[in-house]
């Protein structure tokens, strides 16, 4: 069985000690439970605190949100796989539409950065999404498929088994317009069927991502093809975090 997967992109919040208390207090609030896990990606300084704070909450686990593809080097600002692995991650947001909207990375850059994590032994959550503009040409589902097999194309099936995908529409993130649970989930399947044609075993994990927050939680992962969340804005506050992974999957 798929575990359910919430994941909170934190963006640039939350320093080192911001980070530690979320942790405590989300402990105080909802114990670790099987079948679930619960991705946090704090800004890089932040993260050795995070990590160290999930210690003893089995389905916790923190991320980076961006890696360099190299080893090493001259590469100011950046920080290698290694050096996230050191710092306690398990995993790294790849493609993420802010890196890949603002920042400019391209679709050749996510399939080093893929390649990287894989090899360094950590999970690369690989987000993709069309924006507002390719959606309304009808190109959703050709723009997510172009991003997929860019960062995916080449890799040995087995390292396959060990990506997470996030299908996050660009005009969903931070708008407050989150997609349909229909519409995601037609894309979900749309993601799955390539994943596999990829040479994924069965059981690709795909989380939504935009606009989530606890009033469309439910409703979205009511929709068998939804694995999880990828959660901004509504991640920040441990409160309301406990809130939205409680409202898991009904029924
Ligand atoms: C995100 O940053 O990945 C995201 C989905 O943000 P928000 O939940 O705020 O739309």
């Amino acid at each position: 069985m798929r575990p359910l997967i919430f994941a909170a992109n934190w963006k640039m919040h939350h320093g080192p000690a911001a980070g530690r208390r979320f942790i405590e207090r989300l402990g105080q609030l909802v114990p670790p439970a099987a079948g679930r896990e619960l991705w946090f990606f704090p800004p890089a300084a932040t993260l050795p605190a995070v990590a160290d704070a999930l210690r003893g909450r089995p389905d916790g686990r923190a991320g980076a949100q961006n890696v360099h593809w190299e080893p090493k080097g001259a590469f100011t600002g950046e920080m290698s796989v290694a050096i996230a692995k050191e710092s306690g991650a398990r995993g790294a947001l790849v493609g993420h539409s802010e890196r890949r909207h603002v920042f400019g990375e391209t679709d050749e850059d996510t399939r080093r950065k893929v390649a990287a994590v894989l090899d360094g032994g950590l999970v690369p959550m690989l987000c993709v999404g069309e924006k507002l503009a390719e959606r309304e040409a009808g190109r959703t589902e050709e723009v997510v498929l172009r991003q997929l097999d860019a960062a995916l194309g080449g890799l040995p099936a087995g390292s396959l088994d060990q990506v997470l995908v996030a299908y996050e529409p660009v005009w969903a993130i931070g708008t407050g317009k989150n997609a349909t649970p229909a519409d995601a989930a037609a894309v979900h399947a749309v993601i799955r069927t390539r994943l596999t044609a990829l040479g994924r075993a069965a059981d690709a994990p795909v989380l939504y991502g935009g606009s989530v927050s606890t009033k469309n939680v439910t409703a979205l992962l009511a929709e068998p093809e939804l694995d999880g969340v990828l959660v901004g804005g509504a991640s920040l506050e441990p409160d309301g975090w406990a809130e939205l992974i409680s409202a898991g999957r009904p029924g």
